[in-house]
């Protein structure tokens, strides 16, 4: 089996993780509500896209998941 010649120091991990993170998703401000959405998809909190109405507007954004 192959084994590695050398132990990876300290510095050259460390250098090989600095590509490894997150990025943020490219989150813009609707501009029918304000509120920070996704670009390229329907806002969630109005659902305006493209200037006009797809989906009608929630009555109310209720906590379903704050059963007993
Ligand atoms: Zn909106």
């Amino acid at each position: 089996m192959a084994v590695p010649q050398r132990r990876t120091s300290k510095t050259r991990k460390r250098k090989r993780r600095t590509h490894k993170k997150l990025n943020a998703p490219g989150m813009v401000v609707c501009p029918n509500c304000g509120e920070m959405k996704l670009s390229h998809r329907v806002c969630k909190s109005c659902g305006h896209y493209k200037g006009r109405e797809v989906i009608a507007e929630p009555a109310e954004t209720e906590d379903t998941d704050t059963e007993e």
